[in-house]
């Protein structure tokens, strides 16, 4: 260990997006904290959230935080924990108006209160019909909560680690004391000791080949605790949201469809009359994907041919340009650099993109980690944001909602962490602690140039598109299944080609492919093993919901290359399960 530099921290955070940075603004109050991230913190991809943060205001019109609270469990297809949907929606008007006070420049309305737009799923009085729950600074809400986080995490002295990889955890039985992460710019390895480390590294979207996620988000805090043993929970369900550019996968917020923009298909047909009468274009995302995938494979694409580059328009030229400008001048600004049109006068060609990962790490509604089916707590141990499952997403999550889990969760997490901190000494470190992480590095850079990285991941993001996607059946995600696992033996072969050390660019990528890797194998045998249809998962081989047996977590481990798969009870005790109609 001569040559790796170590840290101590009461608390290091991994991720400085929107939940790393709310836990470490907590966290700093009371505690030595630090922020660990591959990215610079504001380039985190809480940036790129465009549409909202939903909170039951009624700035707008009547709403109520227990609405919020049924919507998020309906549109989670009952596999939502109640408590923590009921926590969600309760604690979001507070966060919201926290956020306000710390300078976030949310849109107004005419009086100067937070004005509140439409979105998907959300509604008045269980289910009557669309409220506008979603506040908004025009489409670039992340972009400021990032700032706004970040400009108060300084203010408060934390410490930050820019462009610093997490390798490895370091826990020791059922203790967690910190981490080895690489400094990308000397490519030295660092142990960072600790008496609590939390992993917000985000989503992990580039396993499919058409997503909306940026390059970053490969799942690194998930896959890094997968090969710690630890359990992931309900992995196959995988938001595919409606709205993507054409052929690229940018996403297109369904805030164009909260100020009234329409799903058109080649007839010119609203076609979600059909599938979702009262809520139309803003039924939940899982519902949504799949009518246009029916429409396009039934030849009401705007190619006809229900291939993989059919598409349907979104029209927003209904907006009016005065709106355009106000409220989405993001989408319109995309619109022109990416497509070559102006959504005030053309419509948008559109189609599914992989969006949002709703299962991840275990944890209870205070952030800390979970290791096992009867919930025992991993000390020291804590998770929030997307790579984190509290659950409150369930089986779908509801667009607005994961700012509003990464504030929420992230405020507790943060403030549970510095609790834990203040009574926990900092674990011993021996001294082989960061072998494991150094192994890895050493291997990579003493094999051959095997296969290309470049050639898996591309053959991953292919198989995974094509056979554990929007539909799902038996007989391809055996293939899927099949297909990986080949993929994760090839990886093993991998080589580095550059030898240098600043910035090693390649290295990063491979261990990113790596972690998609495992995360694709757990993801699509988790989606074999549930044989129902629920939420994102839709089956053609089991069509139905069937509460009797699949009303449950799965708990996903890997062992070398096998997956077991174990689960545990959802919490109901609110709102017993109904069929789901919008
Ligand atoms: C285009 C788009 C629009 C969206 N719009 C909305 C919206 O309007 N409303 C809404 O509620 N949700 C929206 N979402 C979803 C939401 O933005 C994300 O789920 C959320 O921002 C994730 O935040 P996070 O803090 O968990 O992770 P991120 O913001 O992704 O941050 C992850 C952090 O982890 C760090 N990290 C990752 N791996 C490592 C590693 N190995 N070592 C060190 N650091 C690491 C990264 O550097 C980064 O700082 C949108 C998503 C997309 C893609």
């Amino acid at each position: 260990m001569d040559d790796v530099a170590v840290h101590e921290y009461d608390v290091v955070v991994v991720g400085g997006g929107g939940a790393g940075l709310y836990c470490a603004l907590e966290a700093g109050r009371k505690a030595k904290t630090a922020v660990l991230s591959k990215l610079y913190a504001i380039r985190s991809h809480t940036g790129a959230a465009q549409g909202g943060i939903g909170a039951a205001l009624g700035n707008v019109e009547e709403d109520r935080p227990e609405w919020h609270a049924f919507d998020t469990v309906k549109g989670g297809d009952y596999l939502t924990d109640q408590k923590a949907a009921l926590i969600l929606a309760d604690e979001a008007v507070k966060a919201v108006y926290h956020l306000e006070n710390i300078g976030l420049p949310f849109n107004r309305t005419p009086d100067g209160r937070i004005d509140q737009r439409r979105f998907g799923g959300h509604t008045r009085n269980f289910g009557e019909a669309p409220v506008k729950r979603s506040c908004y600074a025009a489409d670039r809400t992340g972009h400021m909560i990032l700032q706004t986080l970040f400009q108060q995490c300084v203010k408060q002295n934390v410490t930050f680690f820019d462009e610093f990889y997490l390798l490895d955890v370091l826990i020791d039985g059922n203790r967690c004391g910190g981490l080895a992460a690489l400094e990308l710019a000397t490519g030295k390895v660092h142990v960072f000791r600790a008496r609590a480390i939390l992993l917000a590294t985000g989503g992990f979207g580039r396993m499919f080949r058409v997503t909306s996620n940026a390059h970053a988000n490969t799942g690194d805090g998930p896959a890094v605790l997968l090969r710690r043993g630890l359990a992931l929970e309900d992995m196959e369900f995988f938001q595919f949201h409606p709205t993507g550019m054409r052929g690229l996968g940018i996403l297109i917020t369904e805030a164009v469809r909260g100020e009234g923009g329409i799903l058109k298909n080649r007839l010119g047909e609203r076609f979600m009359e059909k599938y979702a009468p009262t809520l139309l274009d803003l039924a939940p995302r899982d519902l949504i994907s799949r009518a246009m995938l029916t429409e396009m494979r039934q030849g009401r694409g705007m190619k006809g041919d229900g291939s993989a580059d059919d598409f349907l328009l979104l029209d927003a030229t209904v907006l009016g340009p005065q709106t355009i400008a106000a409220k989405i001048p993001e989408i319109a600004e995309f619109c022109r650099t990416y497509l070559a049109i102006d959504p005030a006068v053309e419509p948008i060609p559109v189609q599914p993109t992989a969006h949002y990962a709703m299962g991840g790490i275990p944890t209870d509604e205070t952030g800390r980690v979970l290791g096992d089916e009867k919930g025992r707590v991993v000390e020291g141990l804590y998770a929030a944001g997307e790579c984190a499952c509290v659950s409150v997403h369930g089986a779908n999550r509801l667009g607005t909602n994961s700012l509003v889990d990464l504030v929420v969760f992230g405020r507790r997490a943060g403030q549970s962490i510095a609790d834990y901190a203040a009574r926990a000494g900092i674990p011993p470190v021996p001294p082989s602690v960061a072998d494991r992480a150094v192994e890895m590095i050493s291997r990579l850079r003493g094999a051959k140039p095997g296969p290309s990285p470049e050639g898996i991941r591309d053959r991953l993001q292919e198989v995974m598109m094509q056979k554990v996607g929007i539909y799902r059946n038996g007989r391809e995600m055996e293939e899927a299944v099949r297909e990986v696992a080949n993929l994760r033996h090839e990886y093993r072969e991998v080589g580095l080609r550059d030898a240098g050390t600043a910035f090693n660019t390649e290295l990063v990528d491979i261990l990113e492919l790596g972690n998609l890797l495992d995360l694709a194998y757990i993801t699509a045998s988790c989606a074999l093993n549930r044989r129902e249809s629920r939420g994102a998962q839709a089956r053609e081989d089991y069509p139905e919901r069937d509460d009797p047996n699949w009303l449950r977590h799965s708990l996903a481990r890997l062992r070398g290359d096998r997956v077991d798969i174990g689960s545990k009870p959802v919490d109901v005790s609110t709102w017993a399960p109904k069929p789901r109609k919008y």
